[in-house]
């Protein structure tokens, strides 16, 4: 296989779940139906979760077996399902080529906007862009996400959670650079938008990028999601040390397309900026965000790093973070720190993509036992099982105030985890 996903079977049956309403029209089409059934179909397979077309009772017996013999409705397959004890849970979802896939859920009660539950959904299987503080980028690419295997995510963790606890927030900060996999993200984000289908915001979407500028113009061009910009240095010799991209985008560039881009007048722009201590948290750094977002409709959020011994890269201090943020509000710049979630059971920023091989070893019937095998994992990487101490003095307080003068600031309480 190469990096495409698999969307036909050997058998020549399409994988209707990677289309969108067009495309479910075209099929529906094929079998000599209505327009109207196509729109019928259509709600079944995202609002009713239908994962055959023998489900979809509303059509005649003879035109289910029709598309059935055209299509199928791929699931995911959970492997297994990780909780932290801060609330946040870990899905990892084995592919049907063997492959693992991670998604996050990150409840935030206290959020300042009201509460939120938020799911990180990945795109790709690995990561090409090799941030050298990730380490999903340590797997490399592995494959591209078909739009079905990425709207899944969404349809699947909400039926896991039942019709008591909605879904508010989706972002496309899991595993994978969203826009490497754009036609994909694209028609997924549709499904999951389209009011007969997932009927999600898409002021409650977000795709992240590093900064690929050719697909971000083309991703405002043709979707109304929300774009985050995962910035993480002020200057271009600084960015490119972490993040290679630089070498093919530059900083310049990237900051160029973000002014250009044509923002529907409520959307802003987020830049992400994970702070590494020594590295990027000085208050050179953050005159020199200043500088860069100067006149630009956007909000930045910080993320302290999260230390990992696979990494030399360290944290920085909380009152080097509040002093950072301090700066910034002062400055205009709309300022919120993220806290760590999910760190126990490897879900915070940066951590994803090393769950798949415990999976393989662990039955996804005996959850408890895959929670000790991370914990054993997690012991044997030499990671703590709690938020180191102190953070939570600043990190964890929902909120502390500005000078009545200074834009909003807040403390977010969610992480996500490939920033
Ligand atoms: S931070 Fe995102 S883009 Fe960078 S390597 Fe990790 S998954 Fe890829």
């Amino acid at each position: 296989m190469g990096l495409a996903p698999e969307t036909t079977l050997p058998d020549g049956r399409v994988d209707a779940k990677s289309l969108n309403l067009s495309g479910i029209r075209q099929l529906v089409e094929g079998i000599g139906k209505e327009d109207w059934r196509a729109l019928q179909i259509y709600k079944w397979i995202w609002k009713r979760g239908a994962s055959s077309f023998h489900d979809v009772d509303s059509i005649s017996r003879q035109a289910r077996a029709e598309l059935d013999h055209r299509a199928w409705l791929p699931m995911l397959d959970l492997a297994t399902r990780l909780d932290s004890e801060d609330g946040t849970r870990k899905y990892v979802w084995r592919l049907s080529d063997g492959a693992y896939i991670e998604s996050v859920l990150i409840p935030d009660e206290e959020h300042p906007g009201g509460r939120r539950l938020t799911l990180c959904v990945s795109s790709q299987v690995g990561c090409a862009m090799a941030c050298r503080f990730c380490l999903t980028g340590d797997l490399g690419l592995k494959r591209h996400l078909s739009a079905s295997e990425i709207a899944n995510q969404l349809l699947q963790v909400q039926a896991d959670l039942g019709a008591n606890r909605r879904i508010t927030n989706v972002v496309l900060m899991g595993m994978g650079e969203p826009l490497h996999n754009l036609d994909p993200v694209i028609i997924a984000t549709q499904n999951m938008m389209h009011n007969d289908a997932m009927g999600m915001s898409h002021r409650k979407i977000t795709v992240s990028t590093v900064g690929l500028v050719p697909a971000m113009k083309e991703l405002t061009a043709r979707s109304p999601v929300n774009i985050a910009v995962s910035l993480n240095a002020t200057t271009q010799e600084q960015r490119r040390q972490i993040m290679p991209i630089t070498a093919r985008w530059s900083l310049a560039e990237l900051m160029d397309c973000c002014k250009a881009l044509p923002l529907p007048r409520a959307k802003r722009i987020t830049f992400e900026y994970v702070m590494f201590k020594g590295f990027n948290d000085q208050m050179d750094d953050a005159q020199r965000l200043v500088e860069l977002m100067q006149g630009m409709r956007c909000k930045l959020n910080l993320i302290p790093y999260n230390e990992n011994p696979q990494r030399d890269l360290r944290r920085p201090s909380d009152l080097t973070v509040w002093r950072f943020q301090d700066l910034l509000v002062s400055r205009g710049i709309h300022t919120s720190v993220r806290r760590t979630r999910g760190r126990d059971i490897s879900a915070a920023c940066g951590q994803l993509g090393g769950a798949g091989h415990l999976a393989d070893r662990v039955s996804a019937a005996d959850p408890s036992a895959a929670w000790r095998a991370a914990q054993i994992q997690a012991a044997r990487r030499g990671e703590t099982r709690h938020i180191e101490d102190g953070k939570g003095d600043l990190l964890g307080s929902p909120s502390r105030s500005s000078r009545a003068t200074d834009p909003p600031t807040t403390v977010t309480e969610s992480a996500f985890p490939n920033a």
